[in-house]
């Protein structure tokens, strides 16, 4: 990076900003986060995820945060099963040998806060407008102040970002499946059944345009996704998430047929439910390289969350453009590197991710999933034997 030091801001404190201002603070970088959230405890942030060793847990040993992340990494739920909507069990993985560990997002995000100095993080600072100044730097527009000159201004502030009008005119685009999100606590205590159910790990059923994944997630505590192809409006019409009696029932009701053993889930659900409709750019998106501005994660390439690649692929993103912006003598070199590498890395996962999501709910596509379940048992089988000998 040049001698001069410049001025940069992130915006978004979610997996990809905070690795980003982590790994330039490890360089001797310093950068703001600007972070719409009133606090770190604002909200809950959501389920769990696995990271994948050349991604987000590369991102984080760059970091120097290995050992943090071994403390709250549960190699332990890398499990898999598949039932049938009669609840007959297709395929159970209980391999736990994986290097795909779970870790709550929470867990993730405190590890990430807990490294920066204080202050980095600037809360409750919810982006409305970037403006470009005369002297060509950036300012940036907030609903309770103004901030700035910045030279550098990364939008990391996900799907839909307030940054990537400026160099993209790209929207996400609703991919036709809907998630309705559920929560059940103290699954092991409480619902011993639906804690053998779900077993180490997620399971998955899928018949008659309806499916359902549930995940194990830290504390004992299932998420699950109940998931429909359906428009939008509908969803929002059919769906109240303000009245968890309701939502219960249009759930049961959705899924009347299915196995009580796995209706179960909804009738022991929690109150807090969610309406997550999945939104993509389109594979491929990309733009020409503006000075001074530049996204990273979702911000830059959201798409379906098959494949589990959105949060590695954010967390891989920081950690390439912080190398690139410490590596090279001139940072206005450094972004448009890391943004052409960006985007030829990011078109495979991206495929890969509107494919899964293109075939969820078709006419074959539980037989799509358990013949990649299988297959991925078959490598990791063939590869074991390969290495006793
Ligand atoms: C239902 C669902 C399940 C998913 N499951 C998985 C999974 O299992 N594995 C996986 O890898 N990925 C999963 N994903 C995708 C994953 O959530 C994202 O890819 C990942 O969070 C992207 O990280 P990010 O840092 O780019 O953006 P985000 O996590 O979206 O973080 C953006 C941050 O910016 C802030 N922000 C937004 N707008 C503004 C603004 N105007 N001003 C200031 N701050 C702002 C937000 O509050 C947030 O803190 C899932 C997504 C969904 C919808």
């Amino acid at each position: 990076m040049s001698s001069q030091p410049i001025r940069i801001a992130i915006v978004g404190a979610g997996p990809g900003g905070l690795t980003l201002s982590r790994l330039l603070h490890v360089a001797g970088v310093t950068t703001t986060v600007f972070e719409r959230e009133t606090s770190s405890t604002e909200r809950p942030q959501g389920g769990t995820l696995d990271l994948h060793t050349e991604s987000g847990q590369h991102a984080l040993a760059r970091a120097g945060l290995t050992e943090g992340f071994l403390r709250i990494a549960r190699y332990e739920d890398q499990g898999s099963r598949l039932y049938n909507s009669d609840g007959r069990l297709l395929l159970a993985d209980d391999d736990m040998t994986g290097d795909r560990p779970e870790v709550d997002r929470t867990a993730l995000r405190d590890l990430l806060l807990q490294s920066l100095p204080p202050d980095t993080v600037r809360w409750d600072r919810g982006l409305s407008e970037v403006t470009r100044r005369d002297d060509g730097r950036y300012d940036l527009v907030f609903d309770n102040a103004r901030e700035g000159p910045f030279d550098l201004v990364i939008g990391a502030d996900g799907a839909w970002s307030r940054v990537r009008p400026l160099v993209s005119l790209y929207q996400p685009q609703y991919s036709g499946l809907t998630f309705i999100e559920f929560g059940i606590d103290e699954v092991d205590a409480k619902h011993p059944a639906l804690s053998q159910l779900v077993g180490r790990g997620k399971m998955g059923a899928e018949s008659a345009g309806r499916s359902l994944i549930v995940q194990r997630n830290g504390n004992a505590h299932l998420r699950g996704y109940a998931i429909f192809r359906v428009p939008l409006e509908w969803a929002e019409r059919r769906f109240d998430v303000s009245s968890p009696s309701g939502m219960r029932q249009a759930l049961l009701g959705e899924f009347a047929g299915w196995a009580d053993a796995l209706l179960d889930l909804f009738r022991t659900s929690n109150d807090q439910f969610a309406l997550r409709p999945i939104h993509a750019l389109p594979v491929g998106h990309h733009w020409t390289n503006r000075p001074g501005i530049t996204l990273l994660g979702d911000a830059a390439h959201v798409m379906s969350p098959f494949g589990g690649e959105g949060v590695n692929a954010a967390m891989l993103d920081a950690a390439e453009l912080a190398g690139h912006l410490v590596g090279s003598p001139d940072w206005r070199e450094a972004v448009p590197a890391y943004e052409a590498e960006m985007f030829a890395r990011v078109a495979g996962p991206a495929g890969e991710a509107a494919e899964a999501a293109a075939t969820e709910l078709s006419h074959i596509g539980q037989q799509l999933t358990l013949a990649q379940h299988q297959a991925h048992m078959q490598m990791r089988a063939a590869a074991d034997r390969s290495a006793v000998r």
